[in-house]
Order: structure tokens, then sequence, then C-alpha cells
């Protein structure tokens, strides 16, 4: 099955495949695939042991492959360690009466960047300010691939998310912002199949790992709607990127290493601003369609507590490195609705949202996991079965 058979525009977003396909291909998948290379967006933190809010814990899987390899203290950079609040002082701004946390009233500063902020995510269910228990995860040595988690375990938690937290409404439907929560999570999904399918292993005893396109046949590319899904997750999170990008490119990628830290100040702002991407897709997803109705705050509320939901599923499950990957491209999705969700009425992101810098991690290592699963598919199917199944 051909993925480029997708002609058209990918639903509700203002793109479509073949463009998504060429921009992927020439632009992002090169840029990002640098970025999450950087000190900074190789380190995330994450708290990996909590119990289960819904049911008995069924037990951690005990494969090799499940374990997450932490980074000793003195690995990741001395800059992510600063207290909180470290840089958050600036010269020169006043604070306003009865802002009882001293927030800077942003009209004193043009910026939209004002120092990281340790800000809880309100679409995710775990504390973000809450330090306690948080480690330090290098991605690089921590691979989304497949780890051997499978079963009742992980069919109890995609069997929640899909039946309790966000239902698949029919077509007939009309209503976008119900079934955003099922485009996205199904998007998730079909992405962490690929790389299962991608970095699969084909031979325990002699350590043979390759490319399962079985796999994905039978997970992604036989459902046409999981495979458009994808796509229209990775738009939506691009949309989001896009929208942050004066925040984003304020930043400071500090980790102490100046000539890293400029080039992905560098690469990030590649990303921000490409022409091609500009040109092509200038908004890959048009969140101001949204929230028109009467219902609108109900319905957002609804959502939003469905989504803290599924974050919170993230706890049930049962193998070390899935549930780090699951954590944190569930973060990049909160942080994704953050942007998107706060305000409608701004093409930019104001003075609305001040984003974490873990967010920020999140939210940029999930839209590289996205657009290496468009980049995948294709490229899966052009080799030949016998080659790749045997690689
Ligand atoms: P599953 O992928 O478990 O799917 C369950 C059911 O969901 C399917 O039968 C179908 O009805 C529906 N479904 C499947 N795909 C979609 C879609 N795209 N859209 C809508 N509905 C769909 N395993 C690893 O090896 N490595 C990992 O890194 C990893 N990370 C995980 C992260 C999370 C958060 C979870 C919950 C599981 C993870 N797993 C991982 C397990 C993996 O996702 C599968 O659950 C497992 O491989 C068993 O696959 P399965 O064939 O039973 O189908």
């Amino acid at each position: 099955q051909d993925v480029n058979k997708y002609d058209g525009i990918v639903e509700h977003c203002c793109c479509d495949y073949e463009t998504v396909d060429r921009l992927n291909e020439e632009v992002l998948h090169p840029l990002l695939q640098e970025l999450v290379n950087t000190a900074f967006f190789r380190y995330f933190k994450v708290k990996l042991w909590c119990d289960c809010p819904f049911w008995l814990d069924d037990g951690m899987c005990h494969l090799r492959d499940c374990s997450v390899c932490e980074c000793p203290e003195n690995e990741f950079p001395e800059s992510f360690k600063k207290p909180p609040g470290h840089s958050l002082q600036v010269d020169g701004l006043v604070c306003q009466e009865r802002k009882p946390e001293a927030v800077v009233d942003h009209t004193l500063d043009a910026k939209s960047f004002r120092a990281w902020k340790v800000v809880d995510n309100p679409w995710t269910n775990d504390d973000e300010t809450d330090n306690e228990e948080m480690t330090y995860v290098n991605l690089q040595l921590n691979p989304e691939r497949y780890t051997g988690y499978t079963g009742p375990s992980a069919r109890r938690i995609w069997d929640a998310i899909y039946t309790e937290n966000c239902p698949k409404y029919p077509d007939g439907e009309f209503c976008p912002e119900k079934k955003i929560l099922y485009k996205l999570m199904s998007g998730l999904h079909s992405s962490i199949s690929v790389h299962i399918a991608a970095n699969y292993l084909l031979d325990e005893v002699r350590n043979l790992w390759g490319r399962n396109l079985t796999l994905l046949h039978d997970r992604v590319l036989r459902y046409p709607d999981r495979v458009k899904n994808l796509y229209f997750t990775f738009l939506f999170v691009l949309r989001a990127v896009m929208k942050a990008a004066d925040y984003l490119e304020q930043a400071e990628y500090d980790t102490g290493n100046p000539e890293d830290d400029l080039k992905t100040k560098s690469l990030m702002r590649q990303i921000l601003y490409h022409h091609k991407l500009q040109v092509a897709c200038p908004i890959p997803f048009d969140e101001a369609k949204l929230w028109k109705s009467q219902s609108e705050p109900g319905m957002k509320k609804q959502i939003q507590n469905q989504f803290r939901n599924i974050s919170a599923l993230m706890d049930c499950v049962g193998c070390e490195k899935c549930r780090l990957w699951g954590k944190l491209q569930i973060l990049g999705l909160g942080t994704a609705l953050k942007i998107l969700f706060s305000d409608n009425d701004r093409d930019d992101l104001g003075d609305t949202v001040q984003l974490q810098q873990n967010e920020v991690i999140a939210l940029i290592n999930l839209l590289h996991k996205l657009s290496e699963s468009i980049k995948f598919v294709p490229e899966m199917q052009v080799i030949p079965r016998h080659i790749a199944d045997s690689s």
C-alpha cells in the first residue's frame, strides 16, 4: 500500500499530503534530526516511578530493552540544575500591584520570552513544578523502538485511552473539536507503531535489529485513517511550534557549551522561519476556526480533563522505556494543546502563555518523532521486503 495515494488536504489542516512529505524530507526532518542531537534537547526530565492511579500495577516488563538508562548527575548540563526562578529577576522591570507572584507586567517588555518559567502544564496530570523524584534521561541512549512490551497490560492502556477518554466520533458528527483528541492519540499511536516496526528485534539470540514490514502493514498501513491521523498530529504539533515562533526564537538554550548552544539557536531559527515552510505551508493547522460555538468553555474543559486522564494513564505503562517516551510525547502534545488552545484570537503567543524548558524539550522531540515516522513510512515500503525483514 502506497502512502502517496492520500491525495488532497490533510483533514482539518491547511496543507496537502504531498507538500507535507516534501517539506518534511527537504527541510524539517534534517533540521530536527540535528536539533534533537544538541545538548539542550537531549536531556529530558521525567518522573518514571509513580503508581498507576487506575488499577494495580501489572508489574514492569523484564526485557532488557524495556529499562531506561538514566544520566549520572555529572552528565546533564549544569544550567539545567539551577534552582527554580533562577533567571527570573530581570533587572529594571517593575512588579505590578495585586499580582501575588510578582509577575512582571508584559507591557514593560516587548519580548515574548522571559526566562524559563517553572509552570505546571494544565493539560497533564504530572505536576511539572515538583522536582521530587524527577530524573534526567539522555534520550540518545534510550531510543524509541521495539521493547517487547505487549499483551494485556499494553492493550489495557490503549483501550482505556480510546474507549474512556477519546472516543471516535462517527463521520457525520460535525464538531471538529470533539474529534481532535481521538485524531491526536491515534496519530501518536501510529507513530509509536512505526517506530516499533522501524527498529525491531529480529533475532534475539544474535541481537539483530532491523525493520518489520509486516508489523508496519498490519498495525498502520492497512488502516488509511491511522496514516492520515499521523499526518494530522504532525501538522497540529508543527502549527504549535510555528505559533510559538517568537517565543522559541528568543528562548535561552543554555547548557554551558557556547558552541553547541549557538548551534541550537541557529537550528531553531532555521526551522521556525524557513522560507519554504512559510510559502508552502504557513498555517499547518488553523486553530482559529475552532471553539466558535456556544458550548466552548464546557467542551474545552471536558477535552482538557480527558487529556489529563490520558496523561495519568502513562503511569500505568508497564515498561520503563515505553513510559519514558509515552510521558515525553504526552507532555509534548499537552504543550501543543496549551499553545494552540489557550487564546484563540491571536496569531502569535503574545503574553498569554509561558513555557517551561522541559515542555519545549518534549514538544520538539515529539515533532521530531512524528517527522521521523512520516519519513519512515514511504522509505520502508520501497525497500524490498526480503531485504528489509532480514537487515
Ligand atoms: P496495539 O498497538 O496495542 O493496539 C491496540 C488496539 O488499538 C488495536 O487492536 C486497534 O484496535 C487500536 N489501534 C492500533 N493502532 C491504532 C491507531 N493508530 N489509531 C487508532 N486505533 C489504533 N511497545 C514497544 O515495543 N516500544 C515502545 O516504545 C512502546 N511504547 C508504548 C507507549 C505507550 C504509551 C503504550 C500504551 C504502549 C507502548 N508500547 C510500546 C506497546 C505497543 O504500543 C503495543 O501496545 C504492543 O506492541 C502490542 O501491539 P498490538 O498489536 O496488540 O496493538
